[in-house]
């Protein structure tokens, strides 16, 4: 492949303005000799549990295992048991899923909106049968799925909700966090996440202090206290250093929420084609664009023509989970909607480009 001029992201670059302050926060904990369960990894549970407004946080190895650790303690809790359903959205990343046919339990994938690429209420209400237990919302792209009073009313209604928010770290709707509005949530600060760490990490974050208690345990042997395990647990814990370069990067969240609304901003202001089609901003919602996709049916075409102007681009995701190898032929129904979505799906750079790169980004996709 040739080099990109406007690469679709270049991590280095977006982390360069932050390396005076990585560098120290890191030179901190290599002098501290403290790596794990030290203090940086406690300051960073309670800012993650402040921006969500909750009481609790357990900083975790990645995303993935912060949700297999809550669905692994509803199960021993006696709050989910194999064969429950749980709703996801049919065109979520593999890892929303994962976690839940791991402990036997039966993901219902439902077809999102098409504008907003995310679940809404009438579908999550039309999936619910006698034998659904828990529904996930999952806030792909950084746009916010349904809304908190919708989640508090399927919480009413003896569901579990659990919330995906690996892409959507400060998002909102009617100045409610996400994160805050469930049973539990699991964040990712996988490096490419719009609060990356240098590495893998990820965090649960619930008001629930019983739940929040038994994760800890879990990600850590299964002990409550020193040689002391009160079930089979993992190593599931996140680095101090990760924690350290996180809260570098949590106190500059406003600014990055900033910059990627602006970049935003900017693609919907130009980008006027016939064949392409936007994603849809959401009134009373904070958006939080951890990608842009757009859909258009020439989508590879899209993405080669871009590609020979220097502009990079991805698609998240080209396969629904369902159609993988691990999971063909397991889950039953027809997702039309998902399905158009994995033809059309591109994601155009918003994680390291200027202002001036995303207007030629527009206005290349114009001359398409
Ligand atoms: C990234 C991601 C995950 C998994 O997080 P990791 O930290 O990579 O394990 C889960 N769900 C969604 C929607 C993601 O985007």
């Amino acid at each position: 492949m040739t080099a990109m001029r406007i690469p679709f992201l270049d991590l280095a670059k977006a982390n360069a303005p932050l390396l005076p302050e990585l560098e120290e926060a890191a030179a901190r904990v290599i002098r501290s000799g403290r790596y794990l369960n030290g203090p940086e990894t406690a300051a960073l549970e309670s800012e993650m549990a402040r921006l969500c407004g909750r009481k609790g946080a357990v900083a975790t190895s990645n995303g993935l295992d912060a949700l297999r650790l809550i669905v692994r303690s509803w199960i021993d809790m006696g709050k989910l048991r194999a064969g429950d359903e749980v709703i996801v959205p049919a065109n979520t990343y593999i890892a929303s899923v994962l976690p839940l046919t791991e402990f036997g339990l039966r993901p219902v994938a439902v077809d999102p909106c098409v504008e907003t690429l995310n679940l809404d209420e009438a579908g999550i209400r039309k999936a619910l049968t006698r034998n659904t237990k828990a529904v996930m919302l999952v806030h792909l792209y950084g746009t916010p799925s349904t809304t908190a009073a919708f989640a508090a009313q399927l919480r009413a209604e003896g569901l579990l909700v659990i919330e995906d928010c690996a892409q959507a770290i400060g998002a909102s709707v009617a100045g409610k966090p996400v994160g805050g509005w469930g049973d539990a949530a699991a964040f990712s600060f996988y490096p490419t996440k719009n609060i990356g760490a240098l590495g893998d990490a990820g965090a649960v974050i619930s008001d629930d202090e019983e739940l929040l208690a038994y994760v800890r345990a879990l990600a850590n042997y299964g002990s409550d206290r020193r040689y002391h395990n009160i079930t089979q647990g993992y190593n599931c814990r996140m680095d101090e250093i990760q924690a350290a370069m996180l809260r570098v990067k949590l106190r500059h969240l406003g600014l990055e929420t900033a910059r990627r609304q602006s970049l935003a901003q900017t693609y919907s202001e130009i980008i006027r084609h016939p064949e392409i089609s936007l994603p849809a901003r959401i009134d009373e919602a904070t958006q939080v664009w951890h990608q842009y996709p757009v859909l258009c049916r020439r989508r590879n075409e899209l993405r080669r023509y871009l590609e020979q102007k220097g502009v990079g681009t991805d698609v998240h995701y080209p396969t629904p989970f369902y159609t993988q190898p691990c999971y063909r032929g397991q889950l039953s129904g027809s997702w039309p909607v998902t399905d158009r979505i994995c033809h059309e799906i591109v994601s155009l750079p918003i994680g390291s480009i200027t202002a001036a790169e995303a207007e030629e980004t527009a206005h290349l996709i114009n001359q398409f």
